[in-house]
């Protein structure tokens, strides 16, 4: 199967650098094709606008769905971005590998999605959800946390974590029309010993190996 990951890290030596870095070398070694997107080491540009098209529809008036809408229809999506929507459109599996920041993912990883997720390219003109374009891709978020699974629990100190990850499920994945798998979370590696992020590390190749396998989950709460 063809899988695509995108990490998001400053830090090689991260629980997120081994745990992407695990998942690479695991599907790897398990017959798969890997992609992926290392945006801090791609030095990804976050911003989104204009340097998203090599096309222009209105010099005047920058409304980017629109401009989106005419890039698409026109081959006119700047060539970074043009890579990044071929190897979306490329997998069967995505995986987004990134540490929970401010209950959502780094700066980063949310500007690849607003400048790569293009309306007609991805999304829009009737294709949401059940009809949306990539129906049949299975999708993952795998995230570590600084707070401790208790914290994330229902009436924990930071709230339940599927609500905290269901804009990210449900606006992004679902939306698109990707099937969700659970998310993977491994919860305050910086807190634990080195040995418990071994096994962490030993629990995701048990994971990704039968990666296949799993039915997705249920977006409850829409
Ligand atoms: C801007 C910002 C916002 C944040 N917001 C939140 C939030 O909303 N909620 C929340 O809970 N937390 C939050 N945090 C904390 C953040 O989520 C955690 O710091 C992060 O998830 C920890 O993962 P890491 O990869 O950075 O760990 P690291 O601290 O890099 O790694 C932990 C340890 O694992 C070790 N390690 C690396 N590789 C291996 C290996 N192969 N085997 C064993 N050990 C290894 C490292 O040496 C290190 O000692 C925030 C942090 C920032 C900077």
């Amino acid at each position: 199967m063809n899988i695509l990951i995108v990490y998001a890290h400053p830090e090689p030596k991260s629980m997120n650098g081994a745990m992407f870095n695990t998942a690479i070398s695991t599907l790897t070694a398990a017959g798969h094709q890997v992609k992926t997107s290392d945006l801090y080491h791609m030095e990804f540009n976050a911003t989104s606008y204009r340097t998203n098209f090599s096309s222009t529809l209105n010099h005047e008036f920058y409304k980017q769905q629109l401009e989106e809408l005419h890039a698409t229809s026109v081959n006119g999506f700047a060539p970074t971005i043009a890579a990044e929507q071929e190897k979306v459109a490329w997998c069967d599996l995505m995986i987004w590998q990134f540490p929970l920041w401010w209950f959502s993912v780094p700066a980063i990883m949310k500007g690849w999605v607003d400048r790569v997720f293009a309306m007609g390219r991805t999304y829009g003109q009737g294709y949401t959800y059940e009809t949306g374009i990539f129906c049949g891709k299975k999708a993952m978020l795998s995230l570590t946390t600084g707070g401790g699974k208790e914290d994330y629990s229902t009436g924990g100190l930071n709230g339940d974590m599927d609500n905290m990850l269901k804009p990210l499920h449900r606006g992004i994945f679902q939306f698109t029309g990707f099937s969700v798998l659970s998310p993977h979370v491994v919860y305050s590696p910086a807190r634990r010993t080195p040995e418990d992020r071994s096994k962490e590390l030993s629990n995701w190749t048990s994971r990704l190996n039968t990666i296949f396998e799993e039915t997705p989950i249920d977006i409850t709460g829409y």
